[in-house]
Parts: C-alpha cells; structure tokens; sequence
C-alpha cells in the first residue's frame, strides 16, 4: 500500500519528501494541488516535473473516504455517508446560509463517551479517524461543492467555516484532529481562519489545555446541565472531569483562542434539564467565564427499532429558558434545526446505524465473499 499524502499537514509532507529526496517547494506545490485544486491524480499537476509525477505514482496516492451515499434536504443542507472499512460509517454535512457556508465533520467512527442523548455514544467506539480520514470530509465536500473551479479564490469556495461537531470526540483522537485542524488554517491548503473553525467537546479537560497550546481555535463545550448530578448522568465523562475543572480549563482556553468567548452547547431535554431553576444555576456556574450559550433543541432517535427516552423541551420552555440568560447578559442562541428530512441534523448523524452500517458491510460482502455479517460489524446488531 502506498502513502496516502492527506494523511500529512504541511510540516509532514515536507518531510515525507525530504525522505524521498525532494525539496519542501516541491511538497508545497503538491499541497496546493491536494487542498486548493482538489485533484486527485499526479498526472494532472501539470507544473510538477514528470519525473516527480512518475516518483509520486509508483509511491503515494491521494484518497478520501468512499461515498455510500450523498443526500440533499429541501433546506439545501447535505449529508454524506462515508464507507471507512470494516463496516463503519461516518458522516459529514454540509448547512448552506445566506452569508456563510459550514462542514460539519467527524473525528471518530463510533464514540466512547456515551452520552445519554447522543445517538453516535449509542454505537459504541469503534476506531480513531485518521488525519486523511478526517480532512477528507473537508476536501471531498470542496470537490463536490465546485471549490476547486478556476483558481484558487478563496472568495469563491463554498465552505468558509468548518465545526467538528460531528461523530466522535475530537480531543479523544487528539493527534490526527490537531493535524487536520492545522491543514485548515494552512495558507497553502484551506486557509480558514481561527475563528472560523470550531471543535466541539464533552470536556475533556487534559486535552483542551493541550489544544489551547498546540493550535487554537474557537471552542464549543457542551454542558447540557448545571450541576455534577445531573451531568454524571447525561455527559458520563463528567464523573472524571466535573464541572468546577471544566469551567477553569474554560478560562485558561481562553487566554489563546482566537475568540474571546466559548460557547456552551447546551441540548434542550424535556423535565430533565429545562426548568427556569436550572436557567438561573447556569448563570451561577459560568459567572467567570465569558461565554455564549446554544440551545440544541433535542433531536430523537431510535435504539434497536424503540425510540430513545428523553423528549425535545416544548418551544416555550426553551423560548423562557433563553430569556432567563439573556436577562443575566449572556448571548443565547436556539439552533435550527437544519436537514432533518435527512436524519442531518445534531445527534442523528448515523441515527440509523445499524441499517446502514449493514448496507456497507453487505457491499463489502459482495466484493470479499463470505464473511458472515455479524463478524464484520464493530458491534452486535
Ligand atoms: N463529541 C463532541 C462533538 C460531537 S457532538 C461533543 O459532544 O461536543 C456535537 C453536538 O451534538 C454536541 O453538543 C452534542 O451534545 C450534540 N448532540 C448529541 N446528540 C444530540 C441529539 N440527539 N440532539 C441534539 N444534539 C445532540
Ligand atoms: Fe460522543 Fe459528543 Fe455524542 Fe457525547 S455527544 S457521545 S461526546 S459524540
């Protein structure tokens, strides 16, 4: 197997061709082929000396997940499922608006957290993205969405903000997150910046001083609940790195990050965390953090056909709940829900899993003959 080269931020492909005997111009030329061009084949980089070309073919390729299947809602978002062998599926979305366009990855198949409402905790944890797995999402939504038409403007791309908001836990697959973070903000690859991209954490407390020091960008935390009971249950990661920790690993985030605020997700559950009493234990718990909230109306799904337990708070209780922090000063937001009609939407990212988990494996059966079913699936259906 050769070298996949969008395993490498630019300092990895600049050595990769120092071991390979090329200069680092060279490996840039290539990054601009890969993360601006979006090409795939050597054969098109027409200013590279053939020789080069010759020399990357026989030892490298380019290659991002494989597409199982590509849906587009009626409010413009879509949704990719990606094939990343051995069954597992991850998926990608992107949300069109009006002033700006966002990619909402995944770092992870499966996730080991186990949120309470979190239908990607329900699968389990099943492997690490790799770094070409991850900026893959980003590179093949470019191609796709025309990015890589004429030249290089920046003003004409289609994605101008990125959120690792999907499936996994970023700061549990530190190294290749990091990695796929830095090709992002990389000038000669997609050139965001900071503020623009967002990694989203259950608060793995360790890993955001780490991020603050390796490479800061804008933070979301989600909080879900205002004291450590309750959080114990939702956010089971809580019980190692309870709310006080989480709160002044918050503050010392910020002394880097490129916005001068975090935002704390915080999903909507029905009688579970949505009372008035709970608004106002929320402005006491982040009093010394500046922050802004989000509002995540809880999306349903179903575990093994039954749907899950908890209920989407009704919209008057959400519309008070925001009211009781905006009185308090903090900016409060409700997400909308975008392409629902395609199971897009928070939390139903590979809500029905197994179906199509069991779709894949099935192609992958037809090409590889008879592993049985239940054998190829990370976890029992
Ligand atoms: N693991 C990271 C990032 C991925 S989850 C994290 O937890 O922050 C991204 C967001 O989707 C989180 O805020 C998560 O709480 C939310 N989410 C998960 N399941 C959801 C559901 N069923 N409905 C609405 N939001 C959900
Ligand atoms: Fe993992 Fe985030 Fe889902 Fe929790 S909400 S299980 S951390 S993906």
């Amino acid at each position: 197997m050769t070298t996949n080269l969008l395993d490498f931020d630019s300092e990895g492909l600049a050595a990769w061709f120092g071991v390979h005997g090329e200069k680092p111009f060279r490996a840039k030329q290539v990054m601009h082929w890969m993360h601006q061009r979006f090409v795939s084949d050597f054969s098109d980089m027409t200013d590279i000396a053939k020789s080069l070309r010759e020399k990357l073919v026989n030892e490298a390729h380019i290659a991002a997940p494989a597409i199982v299947s590509d849906s587009l809602a009626h409010d413009g978002t879509r949704k990719w499922l990606l094939n990343v062998g051995q069954g597992n599926a991850i998926e990608a979305v992107f949300i069109p608006e009006d002033d700006r366009g966002t990619l909402c990855v995944s770092t992870q198949a499966g996730c080991a957290v186990d949120c309470a409402f979190c239908s990607t905790g329900k699968q389990g944890f099943s492997r690490n993205l790799s770094t070409a797995e991850i900026i893959g999402q980003l590179w093949l939504a470019n191609r796709l969405l025309g990015g890589g038409k004429g030249d290089a403007q920046r003003q004409s791309r289609p994605i101008t903000n990125v959120v690792m908001m999907g499936m996994g836990e970023p700061l549990l697959n530190f190294d290749n997150t990091v990695a796929a973070l830095k090709l992002m903000l990389d000038d000669h690859a997609y050139g965001l910046s900071r503020r623009r991209v967002t990694l989203s954490t259950s608060g793995v407390v360790p890993m955001m001083d780490r991020l603050r020091d390796a490479c800061p960008v804008a933070l979301a935390v989600s909080l879900h609940a205002p004291d450590d009971a309750l959080r114990d249950t939702l956010v089971p990661l809580n019980r190692k790195y309870p709310l006080r920790e989480l709160m002044t690993a918050c503050v010392r985030y910020l002394e880097k990050a490129p916005r001068d605020f975090v935002t704390f997700e915080y999903i909507m559950l029905d009688g579970v965390n949505d009372t008035p009493a709970q608004a106002r234990e929320l402005i006491a718990l982040t009093r010394d953090v500046p922050c802004k909230f989000n509002l995540i109306p809880f999306n349903p799904f179903s575990v093994g056909g039954s749907l899950i337990a908890f209920r989407r708070s009704r919209p008057e209780r959400i519309r008070s709940f925001a009211e009781i922090l905006m009185n308090a000063g903090i900016v409060t937001t409700v997400r909308k829900t975008r392409g629902d009609d395609i199971a897009a939407a928070c939390g139903q990212l590979a809500g029905e899993v197994q179906d199509r988990t069991q779709r894949v494996v099935r192609l992958q059966r037809g090409a590889a003959g008879s592993v049985p079913l239940k054998d190829r699936l990370p976890h029992p259906i």
